[in-house]
Formats: C-alpha cells, structure tokens, sequence
C-alpha cells in the first residue's frame, strides 16, 4: 500500500509507515483501518502517506524474505544494484518519501516490555512528536549506536524527523490496532492536521552512549539481568563471556539486550547501554 490522503491546504507532509517488519501485524491492521476511515476531506491541513513497508514479506508472513528491510536504509546500499528484494524494497521507499518531511514508523518489539519511542537527534521538533505517542520512556540516539541504517534513520539524518514507534510486544493481546489508530490519530491532532485538542504525555528521556558486543566464545547472562529498559547501577554484572565476567562500568539502562542464541554471534551487538536525558 502507498496511500496518499491530501488535504489541498498547506500543512506537513507526513508518512506513516508500517510492516517494514512483515509479522509485526497490529501495525499494518491499524495502518489498512485508518486509510478506510480517514478521507482527504476530513484532513484539517498537510498530506498523509500511508506506506506498508514490506508487502511481500507482510504477505508471507514473515519478518523479511531475504535481509533485514529496516538495516537497508544506508548510503552504500541505496546506492548500488540491489542484491536482495528488500535492498530493492529499501530503494523505492527511499524515492517514494522524498517529499516526506515527517516520518513515524511503526514496529513491534519481539520481546515482552512496555512500548516506547526511538529516535536519532534528541531536539525540540523530534521531543514534541514522541510527546503525543502513548510511550513512557523515549530514547535517542545522537552517536547513530544503531548503526543509521533504519528507515526512520533515513529521515532524521537528512534534516527530516524520523521516529520510530514501538508500539508493544508483537505477542500482547492488548497491543490492538485499535489503540495503534488511536495515536495515529492523535499525532495528526498535534501537527493541527485534524481537528481537536492533542494529548500530550510527560516522558522519561534516555541517551544511547554506547553499544556492548558479543565476545568470543558466546555470552550468558547473569540471572535476573538483561531486560529491555531495566536500569541497573555500576558494577553489576550483566555475565560471563568467553573473555571472563563482563559488568557495568557506569550506571546504565539496557536497551534490546540479545538472548536468543541465535543472535549471540561475536562481534554483534549484545546490549546498547543509555543514559538518563
Ligand atoms: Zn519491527
């Protein structure tokens, strides 16, 4: 789906996107509900793109066929012929966003935890567009420890806003797309594009600092840690390594610790750590 729903009055251009992961399904169930129920002339302002990322994976079922769509987002991929369909994917969304000034992307976590907003610059336009989602922590990324390569990332570092929006764990019955609409909706209060007051939430800020990678050897946590967002004080130990016990040097939070072994591999990220704002 590329569904544009124009007002014919100024206003922002804004995308929201759903689907870049294929089985993340309250997202695109509340992405194909809300283009049935809004109509260009209930848009107070500004245009809408709704964009399902990734739809022969949506239909498949699955989270990508071949790489991940949402690490394609990079100059060198965008750039060269592409060497699998999401690469080919990740280029046309680039084109089809180029008039887009502001982008919500909207995902599911794959491990149980509450919902929150991610996004690369921590400034003013991108703190008052993660205000009006329903997130209780909202973390920034100003290094890029993930790597610039996501599809929000591909707004946010060429002067646009690019928020991602996790909207809760993929397997929560109660992450319904009805609640999904809801935000929805209430972002398109806040940009003025619908009418009505916006709610506003006040939100724990958080800074990526650094990313922790997988040492040699595999990597087993200690029990009772490695959480998404569990906050911990300098000197726990998070677990042993192949290169011995590994602990916090500074007070941090964990951001998307890897369990499964899988994706354990050395060298990948283990953990990214983050700070309060
Ligand atoms: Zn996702």
């Amino acid at each position: 789906m590329l569904h544009w729903i124009r007002s014919g009055l100024p206003g922002p251009t804004v995308c929201f996107s759903f689907g870049v992961h294929g089985d993340e399904r309250a997202p695109i169930d509340a992405g194909y509900a809300l283009a049935a129920s809004l109509s260009a002339d209930a848009l107070s302002a500004g245009s809408l793109l709704l964009l399902l990322g990734n739809p022969e994976a949506v239909a498949a079922g699955r989270r990508y066929l071949e790489v991940d769509l949402n690490r394609c987002f990079t100059a060198a991929v965008l750039g060269r012929s592409p060497r699998s369909r999401e690469e080919q994917r990740a280029q046309a969304l680039a084109a089809a966003l180029r008039e887009v000034e502001i982008l919500l992307d909207f995902h599911c976590t794959v491990e149980p935890g509450e919902r929150f907003v991610m996004h690369h610059p921590d400034d003013a336009r991108h703190r008052q567009i993660s205000a009006l989602l329903d997130a209780s922590v909202v973390l920034s990324d100003p290094g890029l420890c993930f790597g610039g390569c996501s599809l929000d990332e591909l707004l946010s570092t060429s002067g646009r806003v690019g928020i991602c929006y996790e909207t809760g764990w993929i397997g929560d019955p109660a992450n319904t797309p009805e609640r999904i609409v809801v935000q929805m909706r209430n972002v398109l209060r806040g940009l003025g594009m619908l009418p009505g007051t916006a709610h506003r939430l006040d939100q724990r800020r958080l800074v990526l600092t650094q990313t922790l990678r997988c040492p040699s050897g595999g990597f087993a946590w200690a029990s009772g840690v490695g959480h998404n967002l569990q906050s911990l004080p300098a000197g726990t130990l998070l677990g042993e390594g192949g290169d011995g016990a590994l602990h916090l040097q500074a007070p941090a939070t964990l951001i998307f610790p890897k369990k499964r072994p899988h994706v354990l591999q050395p060298g990948q990220p283990l953990v990214y750590l983050a700070a309060g704002a």
